[in-house]
């Protein structure tokens, strides 16, 4: 057998550096990937399968953080493809998110009342074995075309009650400098747009990406937010955490949302490592989610108290800031829904029984209370954000019951 190649040999320390030398330089084939590890059978096998439709590409970077030596390394796991991937299980859906039944324009999402996700790339600088998004993610690897993006930003501008803009992928950040600038520069230019999310793997995949020219762009614009993708302390590297320090001190807001995958993070104490290190890199864990029923991923998945567990080794054990919120992304298209362990141990009119996380129990003893008149607030919030759907419609007195439409009992009555 041929001795393997160090991948970080392969490059001068400047091609190093360089984040195009790594776009360029993926490892996009069996035959590549087999110069700088040994493959393990399941890794093998995917290659001769038929049905092997997601695309790899590995940036010699991702690739530098894998253990050869180890066939379940957790970076590992999420760059190189197996067997399992070609297997569908009877509970996988091809778009469990309804992304696309929400898509008032090609490419964007408006699934909640003040906040749209916009795709504007279907490229990515490393392809997520787990990826959610992976009927669309990779298919052109390329930016949407610009029209799609023209009409997405006019519908924006003609939503006053969007305040809040995802843009993801695709990875936004592996597009030109120019194209973000001009992205964020119209979306500035919107006055009921407050903030822009960048949802990007960039600063765990390819932290070259991070460039000072990039910094010059991002720091033009307030309002913008960034949320990563790092799924275990390995990926927390001296290049990450130097990419998320320059991130940090340019303004822009970090947060962190983790994928909970069977066989990567499915641990109390690798999730409690995490946390502390994002923390200490000035990201703020945002989400956890669950690993949703998109096709090919069956082999990721955890039961949902897997995720619960996790939350109850971290809340109390570990500063507030440390915790992010464990999501479900419901199959069907009702967005996250949060899911905790629970706290409320009884409750009768006038006094609630609580525990905390060591299991001491506590009363908390209510004041007697009338509810406010919505008239004296009435001024402080544009008509346009005010929370009455759903839910809030009962809160609020304007139904008194909301439910499903399509029951026999419904049918009856009409
Ligand atoms: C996740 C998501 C959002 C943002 O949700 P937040 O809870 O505000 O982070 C918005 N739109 C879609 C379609 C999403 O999937
Ligand atoms: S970076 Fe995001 S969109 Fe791209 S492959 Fe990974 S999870 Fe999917």
């Amino acid at each position: 057998m041929a001795d393997l190649i160090d991948i970080k040999k392969t490059a001068t320390p400047e091609e190093w550096q360089d984040w195009h030398w790594h776009l360029r330089h993926r490892i996009t084939t069996r035959d590549e990937l087999v110069q700088y590890i040994r493959l393990t059978g399941d890794e093998e096998a995917v290659f001769r399968t038929a049905n092997f439709s997601f695309r790899m590409a590995i940036t010699p970077y991702y690739l530098s953080l894998i253990d050869p030596a180890n066939p379940v390394d957790p970076v590992r796991m999420q760059a190189i493809p197996r067997v399992m991937e070609s297997y569908l299980s009877e509970n996988d859906m091809s778009d469990p998110l309804h992304e696309d039944a929400d898509a008032p324009v090609p490419g964007m999402t408006h699934r909640y009342p003040d906040r749209v996700l916009l795709l504007l790339t279907d490229q990515c600088a490393m392809y997520c074995r787990h990826c959610t998004r992976r009927r669309k993610a990779g298919e052109h690897d390329a930016p949407m075309p610009r029209d799609n993006v023209d009409k997405a930003i006019e519908y924006i501008a003609e939503h006053k009650e969007i305040r809040d803009v995802i843009l993801s992928g695709g990875d936004p950040l592996t597009m030109s400098d120019q194209r973000i600038d001009d992205v964020l520069g119209r979306l500035s230019r919107i006055p009921h747009v407050d903030i822009v999310r960048l949802g990007t793997r960039i600063p765990v995949v390819l932290p070259q990406r991070v460039t000072d020219d990039l910094i010059g762009v991002l720091q033009k614009y307030k309002f913008v937010w960034l949320n990563t993708h790092y799924n275990h302390p390995q990926e927390l590297t001296f290049e990450a955490q130097a990419a998320l320090a320059k991130l940090a001190e340019a303004g822009v807001v970090l947060g962190n949302q983790s994928v909970l995958l069977r066989g990567v993070n499915d641990h109390v104490d690798v999730m409690k490592e995490l946390v502390h290190r994002l923390v200490k890199n000035r990201v703020r864990p945002y989400y956890i989610y669950q690993c949703d029923l998109s096709e090919g991923i069956a082999h990721f998945r955890t039961p949902i108290s897997k995720g619960i567990e996790i939350i109850e080794s971290l809340r109390g054990h570990t500063s507030g800031l440390c915790v992010p919120t464990y999501v479900v992304d419901a199959p069907g298209g009702g967005g996250k829904i949060p899911v905790m362990p629970t706290y409320i141990i009884s409750q009768m009119p006038g006094r609630v029984i609580l525990r905390n996380y060591e299991g001491f129990i506590t009363a908390y003893t209510e004041p007697a209370y009338l509810p406010v008149d919505d008239a004296d607030y009435k001024d402080l919030c544009p008509p346009e954000r005010r929370s009455d759907e759903g839910i809030m419609t009962l809160l609020r007195g304007d139904k008194v019951a909301i439910g499903p439409a399509e029951t026999k009992r419904n049918k009856r009555r009409r």
